[in-house]
Order: structure tokens, then sequence, then C-alpha cells
């Protein structure tokens, strides 16, 4: 970038694009040429592990998830992210019947997803399983060279910066998201949420027994059909909209032995998110 030398001779400054600029304006961000991202770890698989739907039903659900993962180790590079589930709820609960703020019951759901990260990284501890926070992040090809298995909880760290919602006051952006913003953040090769439904579904089959399943869809239409519920966080989709880097999302039922393995082969065993 250009020096250049102010009309008085004394102060030099670095001539760029942006300078002077309120960054908000929408004809800069129109105009502004970007080099294309980069994919910072290309051939990383991101896997969530579901709180509710998965890491809840402890020893019924979780030894086998494990089992796969750990059996994929030599084929796959797999970065673990965790969800909270039914502990988040109920703390989430007590604190909106509390008053507490937004900021602060992202907090909670941190801790709670971390909690879950030890929880999977100890049970991988014989394939290499390790917790790491996300500051290690930059650092996922030491853990890959020394065979490690990494595992970060899923919890986007805003915290107590947690944006407030439009309606109520449970923040929005969670584990869902956390791991979606990994995938965007790595340019992973794949980004799977296993869960307890074979995929996403016209409403929760739990609730409604008509629910039709989906197993193809864009983004932008999910969207725009305004679902009441969905099988994962709003905002991903948003996110899977805007992104250079992410072509879709898988979510599988980690309660079906082999859909892990079938996944990071590049089948499909439940639904697929795309861009
Ligand atoms: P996790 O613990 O992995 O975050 P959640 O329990 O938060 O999972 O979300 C998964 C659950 O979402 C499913 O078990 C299902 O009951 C529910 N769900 C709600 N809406 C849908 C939908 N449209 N399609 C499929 N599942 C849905
Ligand atoms: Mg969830």
């Amino acid at each position: 970038m250009a020096l250049i030398r102010e009309k008085d001779g004394r102060r030099l400054h670095v001539k760029s694009r942006l300078m002077g600029e309120s960054l908000v304006s929408k004809t800069l961000l129109d105009e502004l040429e970007t080099a294309p991202q980069e994919r910072l770890f290309p051939d990383i698989n991101i896997l969530k592990i579901g709180g509710q739907s998965i890491c809840d039903r402890g020893a019924k659900a979780l030894p086998a998830v494990i089992a796969e993962i750990a059996a994929n180790k030599e084929k796959c590079r797999m970065l673990l992210t965790t969800g909270g589930g039914t502990r988040s709820r109920h703390i989430y609960s007590i604190g909106l019947e509390l008053g507490m703020p937004v900021g602060i019951i992202a907090r909670f759901g941190s801790t709670i997803s971390e909690q879950n990260a030890l929880l999977v990284s100890t049970l991988l501890g014989p394939w290499g399983g390790v917790k790491i926070g996300h500051d290690d992040l930059v650092k996922l090809p030491n853990y890959y060279a020394q065979g490690c298995i990494p595992v970060t909880h899923g919890m986007p760290p805003y915290d107590l910066f947690a944006i407030p919602p439009a309606k109520g006051r449970i923040p929005i952006h969670r584990t869902d998201v956390g791991t979606m913003l990994l995938a965007d953040l790595t340019g992973a090769k794949s980004c799977i949420f296993i869960k307890d439904e074979k995929g996403l579904y016209t409403d929760d089959p739990k609730k409604n027994a008509k629910a039709k399943f989906i197993a193809e869809i864009s983004a932008q239409e999910l969207l725009e059909r305004d679902q009441d519920d969905l099988i994962i966080e709003r905002p991903c989709l948003e996110i899977l909209m805007h992104s250079e880097v992410i072509e879709k999302v898988h979510i599988i039922s980690g309660l079906v032995k082999g859909n892990i393995t079938k996944t990071l082969r590049g089948k499909q065993v439940g639904a697929i998110i795309y861009k």
C-alpha cells in the first residue's frame, strides 16, 4: 500500500481503499473488491454432537457415536463440537424466570456445552480425544500431527455480549450456530450435525406425526418456508447463505450405526441443507 504525505509535509498516511470510510456505507460494501476467502483447513470435517439429542442420552447413545468417530480417525480429520442440551435448558429457564439478561443466559450455555466437550473428549481419550478452547483452533494442524481428535464447545463466544433477540431473551446464536461459524472459519470439507432424528422435517416429528421428511432443501427456500420449528438454529440458514466456503450441511441421526461413517464418505443418509 502506498504511503502518502500530508500537505504540510510532516505526517505519513497509509493509503488504503478503506481510508476515511465509516465501513457502514452500503455503496462501499457493494463496490468493495475482496480476495476470495481462503480455506484455512479444507481437509477437516466438523461434527457437532448434539447436546439434548445425543449427549443427554448418556450410555444409550454416546459410546456408539464415540466408537464410530474413533474408527474413522485414521481416514478423516475431525473437529468435534458439543451442544448443551437439557442442562442448558434448565439453567436458561431459571435465568429467564429471574430476569437475567441475554448475556448471562448465553454464558450459562457456554459453560454447559463445555461440560459436554469435557465429557466427549474424556470418552475419546484412548483415541486421542483432547478438549481444546476456542483460542486453540488455530493450532488444529498440530493436534492432528499428534494424532489427536480435538473437541471444543459449540457455543460461539459472544457470551456476555450476546445479541439480544427480537423476542425474548434466549440467545439465538447457540451451539449449532457456533458449529456453522467454525465451518465457515475453517473452510471445512464437511459440516455434520449429529442429532436424534433422520434429519429435517416439515415440523418437529416428535410433536407432529404428520411431519414430512425433507431430504434436500436450499437455505433460502427453508427460510422462506418460515417453518414454526426447525432441527437447527435459525441463524444457521443465513450464515450458510452468505458463506463463501460452505456449500452444504448434513443433518443425520447419530442413533443409527454407520450414519457417521457414511456421511464422512460423502453419502447422504439424512437431510442436506445447501447454500
Ligand atoms: P441438539 O441437542 O443436537 O441441539 P435439539 O434437541 O436442539 O438438538 O434439536 C433437535 C430436535 O429438534 C429434534 O430432536 C426434533 O425433535 C426437533 N425438531 C424441531 N423441529 C424439527 C424439524 N422441522 N425437523 C426435525 N426435527 C425438528
Ligand atoms: Mg439444539
